[in-house]
């Protein structure tokens, strides 16, 4: 039997190792597609339920592999000899899964796959051409295998199981050959996220959610950082982001350890009023009455909107925007200690400044880790030491897909290592975003250095302003925030229904 009750909770759980394998292990232990992958953020990376978890916990897998003990895709872990990524169950020396017996159902099925078809519409079983014994293997022994996988999620009870996790079903993949349609799974999934269909926010989404951020006249040079895709896509390995299309616009979601919430307002061209009701009907039919439904990066100019609406406004820490071509000039008394730092550290140093590649990846994972150690010998707070355990994994992504998001990295080298490194991208025609900036702490001046670089480039670039996020409650980041003088503080609130808060 496929399925068993669980008796702690009451519901259904897979049971290890149920469906029938169908690619012989002796072929499987010598390919080199399975459980590899070439982002951080993969959407093929493979996702456990809370059960599964359980189970793989277990059976020895760290508890850092999953960001959301209730489900989610596992946390890569790099190829220390690549630049790709592997499942942490994933043992490369012997290319065997440490927990096999406990692999979840996303694993079991594969070669098959749960996907949507090319209209999300409706959710089909394919075969993955990926797999090489796939391509060799015939015909009439993939469907009769695919049959008996069928017959087991057809079994009551399994089809409103997978539907409570909406990311078993994969997007629409090209090279999966459709096999039949899963009808029963398809209303399951409706019944439990509602009518419209719900996106993973991927890569190709970008665009998309781009489009919709124009349309709603919310993004200028002087907005807050949020109103960018790239911004949220690059927390996408840690939280899980989605996308709805509700009354004509865009809402992106946000799913956390704590529940589900509005990332920002409803995106469109038209009023927020009905896209938002319709949003957070569903927050609430997610999250029940948990406090956690609400609108993250609500801008001053919608304040009163959602006053009108009955929304209580709560003031988050708001971005730090700045004057560029103040920061490239550091003139001035104000900037005095800055000016000091740079010239000292240009004085004492000999150094390179490059274009950021994809072949530096390993050198700034190595200078990420040293300089969380450092952070953590200057005595971090545990909410700082939190804060840079989850920064990891968007660091990775901004390495592995600099250039797909239109991010530029520069590095410094100190004698050959890198020593030092940023990212940036542009928020608008004139504001320069500030997205991470890394360096070696040991090397007096060298942060305040590469700070004034970037600003001095996009300055050449036509940048009026700098944005440089939020100080995320850090007393140190905030006085070394407001050491440059920002020209403004952009607001930033939260909202959230009255009586639910
Ligand atoms: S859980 Fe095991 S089978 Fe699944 S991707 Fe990870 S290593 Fe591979």
């Amino acid at each position: 039997m496929f399925v068993s009750a669980n008796r702690r909770s009451g519901v259904f759980v897979t049971r290890p190792s149920a469906l029938p394998q169908f690619v012989p292990t002796r072929t499987c232990l010598q390919c080199e597609v399975c459980c590899r992958f070439p982002d951080p953020d993969s959407a093929l990376r493979p996702y456990f339920t809370e059960e599964e978890i359980t189970c793989a916990l277990d059976g020895g897998l760290e508890g850092t592999a999953f960001p959301n003990r209730q489900g989610s895709q596992v946390m890569l872990v790099p190829d220390p000899q690549g630049e790709g990524y592997f499942c942490p169950a994933f043992d490369s020396a012997t290319s065997q899964c440490r927990i096999y017996a406990q692999r979840p159902l996303d694993c079991q099925l594969y070669p098959l796959a749960l996907m949507w078809d090319e209209a999300h519409t409706h959710i089909v079983l394919g075969w993955d051409t990926k797999c090489p014994f796939m391509r060799e293997a015939r015909p009439d022994e993939i469907q009769q295998h695919a049959d008996r996988v069928m017959a087991l999620l057809d079994q009551p009870g399994v089809s409103e199981h997978l539907g409570a996790h909406p990311r078993l079903i994969g997007r629409f993949q090209e090279d999966v050959i459709v096999l039949a349609g899963l009808p029963r799974l398809t209303e399951a999934l409706a019944g439990q996220w509602g009518g419209a269909p719900l996106h993973r926010l991927t890569l190709e989404d970008l665009p998309h959610v781009t489009r919709a951020l124009d349309l709603s006249g919310l993004c200028g040079p002087q907005s807050l950082a949020a109103y960018s895709a790239v911004y949220h896509y690059i927390w996408n390995g840690l939280l899980a982001y989605w996308w709805m299309e509700l009354q004509g616009a865009v809402c992106l979601f946000a799913q956390s350890p704590d529940g589900w919430f509005l990332a920002l307002p409803p995106l469109g061209a038209g009023s927020i009023e009905a896209p938002l009701g319709d949003a957070m009907e569903l927050l609430r039919r997610w999250n029940g009455d948990s406090p956690v439904s609400r609108v993250e990066n609500v801008p001053s100019q919608l304040v009163p909107e959602l006053e009108r609406l009955g929304y209580r406004l709560t003031p988050k820490n708001p971005d730090y925007l700045y004057r560029a071509t103040d920061l490239a000039a550091l003139a001035g008394d104000r900037y005095k200690s800055q000016r000091a730092l740079c010239n000292r550290f240009e004085r004492e140093q000999s150094f390179q400044v490059s274009a950021y590649q994809a072949g530096d990846r390993q050198g700034c994972r190595a200078l990420l880790k040293d300089w969380s150690r450092q952070k953590q010998g200057d005595g971090l707070d545990p909410f700082g030491v939190m804060l840079l355990a989850d920064a990891e994994s968007a660091h990775e992504i901004i390495w592995s897909q600099a250039a797909a998001l239109g991010v530029v990295g520069t590095v410094v080298r100190i004698h050959g290592r890198i020593c030092a490194y940023t990212f940036g991208y542009w928020l608008t025609n004139t504001t320069f975003y500030v997205l991470v900036e890394i360096t070696d702490r040991t090397f007096p001046g060298l942060a305040q250095y590469l700070f004034r670089e970037t600003c001095r480039t996009a300055v050449a670039e036509g940048a009026a302003y700098i944005n440089a996020m939020d100080d995320a409650d850090l007393p140190g980041l905030r006085a070394s925030k407001e050491a440059y003088h920002p020209a403004m503080l952009i607001p930033n609130f939260l909202a959230s229904r009255v009586g639910e808060s």
